[in-house]
């Protein structure tokens, strides 16, 4: 198998890591509720998704 003739320094490997970091969600707003919500996700404040009742929302009382 191929095989890395060096090893790869801790500056080098950290260097190349100052690449990896989280990424925002993609966001829009809920079309019933207006809040904003991830695409193509049910929408966590009133449970609508594309405009239909997906999951009905538990009243804690
Ligand atoms: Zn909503």
């Amino acid at each position: 198998m191929a095989h890395p003739k060096r090893k790869t320094s801790k500056t080098r490997r950290d260097k190349r890591r100052t690449h990896y970091k989280a990424e925002m969600p993609a966001l829009g707003v809920c079309s019933n509720c207006g809040s904003a919500v991830k695409l193509h996700t049910v929408c966590g404040e009133c449970g609508y998704y594309r405009g239909k009742l997906a999951v009905e929302k538990e009243v804690t009382a």
